[in-house]
């Protein structure tokens, strides 16, 4: 606060004025001036970081809504003597400030004028539509900017939902920051900008006889998505309200009779409110742990608070269709039938041996970048899946997959630019003497595709095998997948030719805790196994960081030796990349690369076409050789012209938005911050992984290691109910598996990690699962 007689002295200098000053409430240090003959102003002193390129752009807002002739009363600047729109309140000692002068508008502010009429609330949509109107006609250099309020940059404050000190409230604050961010900031960039107020709230807009009769308080004003700046009118004008998306629906028809909002725009329209409804509660937390006290910073707290949880009994879809219910429009596309019918036919038509994920299924009906959103509008965070490589429906990945649908579609049996491009593409990311591609549907195609080649080329049968690994469902491929023959309907190991090596996992297991050691103490396992399999064999096959076996990573040494027994013994070595490769691993872009060895064989899926099915098979030319022995190959849908387009549309994004590294730099966020909640959560065993593959192994006790499979069962359903997708695996189903699409964002990060910390919090205090 300044002091009175410094700025009295101020008003005099610098404005040729005397009199009266009182402070006033509200946010800032501002002061009304009555001066003799009753005119008054309003004195704003505010920190010397408002510029004057600021302060004449706030000014230049007001003359443009002045010109508009909308019939408002405005806060206009008066000049300083020397004609300037501010001037500096220099107190010894302190840094100086900036001191504007504005005229004094008088009225009555919407927060004391009642719960609004249908017609005032029609009438003030009406009014920031024609405010927004007129701004557009203007623009200046100083509103590009970006401040704390700027509700297209909600998620700045998230990091701060840990202040607030009552679980239930950070609840609803992280599902409100979650819905802004999935539903709104993604779409943001697409829709209109302009030149908006801002901070249209209960106390700056005023009322009179039932209409807009002025608006205060530019300080906000920037350049931003117009429906901003109706979202955040909303987020006041429907404090207290016994209906508020009834009273919001009117607001928001007044708004689109002058100014019509697009579908995507209406559609932001609530996440917008509720993010603008969790910044102001977030705000106020923080400011609780500057100034307890402060007469004016919590005035809107509480209202804010109880507005935004009655928004948040509403589902998104819901709550957005009532808000535009008066527009005629409906935002969001129809999305069919409900859940439970869906099941109950499933149940008929689709075979139970293929279950559904959680314990209350979901209707997912859009996916968008990391995000998957079900039929209620209801927002995922997909932390899972890893076939959606560069983001759910990447536009440039459906882009190249529609232009070349649209084009031609045929096999390879013709030429055509797409295979060979994409072909030539892909070996440039293998090492040298990887370059004969093989171009099939699945991955477990591809797997089996892999087997023919090793046991053409060797003549040899016999497989090695990583104990828990999956590598795909066709008979042969079951046949090699101890995760399925040894798991749940399983009937054993059927096969003679099958050698099942143990799991190189550095936690558990025979050679745990033998730290560099333990990569060559298991590769020595899988010599053992070949000397006791007794004759030749074909190959190994095992994926480069393991998936089913529990999201391990192999120690350090392990494939280079392992590797050289298996060669020694005449086989060949597949690296299975299905579930790894194309980047995840952040530090290469294969996870083979990791241990500095070359496969004979790799075999890529699921992340190859971001969804689209496409997988492939890449091996020597002599290994190649062998398999060409007067046998045709032929897939008749793999590497047709489409999938080639999408193939090489995955490879350009991943290239051009840098998603190898952003693995490398999140998974590491993510790591860190999982393993630093290891002090408080006995219950996490090992956090390990590379890249964006990340495994969460809970445990009973770090001592036996007894695996919380139930736990981890229950946090995986307790995570998707605060709208984080994961999942479990591991032979002893205890391991939390995260591997998301690698578009995601530190904030998604930072989320994961305050979720898992509340839930296993949670779950610890109600010793669930006991
Ligand atoms: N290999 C690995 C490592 C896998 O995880 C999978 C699928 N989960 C496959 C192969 C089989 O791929 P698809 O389901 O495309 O046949």
């Amino acid at each position: 606060m300044s002091s009175s007689s410094e700025i009295a002295v101020l008003l005099r200098e610098a404005y040729g004025l005397q009199g009266e000053l009182t402070a006033l409430g509200g946010e800032n240090d501002n002061y009304r001036v009555d001066v003799a003959g009753g005119r008054r102003f309003v004195l704003k002193v505010a920190a010397n970081e408002i510029t004057t390129e600021l302060v004449e752009a706030e000014a230049l807002a007001v003359e443009t809504l002045h010109t508009a002739r909308l019939g408002l009363a405005l806060p206009r600047v008066v000049p300083t003597r020397e004609g300037a729109s501010s001037c500096q309140l220099e107190s010894p000692g302190e840094s100086p400030r900036r001191v504007r002068l504005i005229e004094f508008v008088d009225g009555e502010c919407l927060g004391d004028a009642g719960e609004p009429t249908t017609e005032l609330a029609h009438e003030f949509g009406r009014a920031l539509a024609r405010i927004d109107g007129a701004l557009a006609t203007a623009d200046d250099p100083a509103i590009h900017r970006t401040h704390r309020w700027d509700l297209a940059r909600a998620g700045q404050h998230r990091a701060r939902i840990a202040l607030v000190p009552d679980a239930g409230r950070r609840e609803l604050l992280e599902r409100a920051f979650h819905l802004h961010a999935a539903s709104a900031a993604p779409r943001l960039a697409e829709l209109p900008h302009s030149w908006i107020h801002g901070d249209a709230n209960d106390e700056n807009v005023l009322v009179h006889g039932g209409r807009v009769s002025g608006l205060l308080d530019f300080g906000d004003t920037l350049y931003n998505p117009t429906v901003c700046e109706l979202a955040i009118a909303l987020a006041y004008a429907l404090f207290g309200s016994s209906s508020p998306l009834e009273l919001g629906a009117e607001i928001v028809a007044g708004y689109h009779g002058k100014r019509p909002l697009s579908l995507p725009e209406l559609e932001v329209l609530f996440p917008l409110v509720c993010g603008r409804l969790a910044v102001t509660v977030t705000v106020c937390a923080e400011r609780r742990c500057i100034d307890p006290g402060h007469p004016s910073w919590f005035v809107s707290e509480a209202r804010a608070l109880a507005l935004l949880e009655r928004l948040m009994t509403f589902d998104p879809v819901e709550a957005g269709r009532r808000l535009a219910a008066r527009t005629q429009l409906d935002p969001f596309p129809p999305t069919g039938a409900p859940l439970e019918a869906l099941i109950e036919k499933r149940d008929r038509h689709i075979s139970r041996a293929l279950s559904l994920a959680y314990d209350e299924p979901l209707k997912i009906v859009r996916g968008r970048g990391q995000y998957l959103f079900d039929d209620r509008g209801r927002p995922f965070l997909d932390m899972v899946n890893n076939v959606c490589h560069v983001g759910h429906c990447h536009p440039r990945v459906v882009e190249a997959g529609q232009a070349q649908m649209a084009r031609l579609n045929t096999n390879t049996r013709y030429v055509y630019d797409g295979l060979t491009d994409y072909a030539e593409r892909l070996c440039a990311t293998l090492p040298d003497g990887l370059e004969t591609c093989f171009f099939v549907n699945s991955g477990s195609e591809a797997n089996e595709l892999a087997l023919r080649l090793a046991m053409t080329h060797t003549q040899h049968r016999d497989f090695l095998v990583v104990d828990g690994a999956y590598h795909g469902h066709t008979a042969g491929l079951i046949a090699i997948s101890p995760y399925k023959f040894m798991g749940s309907g399983g009937a054993g190991r059927s096969e003679p030719w099958v050698h099942v090596v143990p799991i190189a996992d550095g936690y558990r297991g025979a050679h745990k805790g033998q730290g560099l050691d333990a990569g060559h103490a298991y590769a020595d396992e899988v010599g053992r196994v070949i000397a006791a399999a007794e004759g030749p064999i074909a190959g190994f096959i095992s994926e480069s960081v393991l998936s089913c076996g529990g999201q391990v990573v192999p120690p350090e040494g392990y494939f280079e030796r392992a590797y050289q027994y298996v060669r020694e013994a005449g086989g060949l070595c597949i690296a299975d990349e299905v579930q790894v490769g194309f980047g995840r691993v952040g530090t290469h872009f294969w996870a083979f690369e990791r241990q500095d060895i070359v496969p004979d064989i790799v075999v890529m899926g699921k992340p190859i076409g971001n969804g689209h099915p496409m997988a492939a098979v890449v091996t020597t030319a002599e290994v190649a050789g062998s398999f060409a022995n007067g046998m045709e190959f032929f897939a008749t849908f793999g590497g047709n012209p489409v999938s080639c387009a999408i193939g090489l549309a995955v490879l350009d994004v991943i290239e051009d938005e840098g998603l190898q590294q952003r693995a490398l730099e999140l998974g590491r966020r993510l790591r860190e911050g999982l393993t630093a909640l290891m002090p408080v959560h006995p219950i996490i065993g090992e956090v390990r992984g590379a890249g964006l593959f990340v495994g969460v192994e809970l445990v009973r006790d770090r001592q036996t290691l007894e695996p919380a499979a139930a736990e981890a069962e229950v946090l995986v359903q307790r995570m998707k109910a605060r709208g984080v997708l994961l999942s479990t695996d591991g032979p002893l189903h205890n391991v939390i598996k995260i591997k998301p699409p690698m578009v995601l964002s530190a904030d998604d990060v930072d989320m994961t990690v305050r979720l898992f910390a509340d839930e296993l919090r949670a779950m610890q205090d109600q010793g669930d699962p006991a």
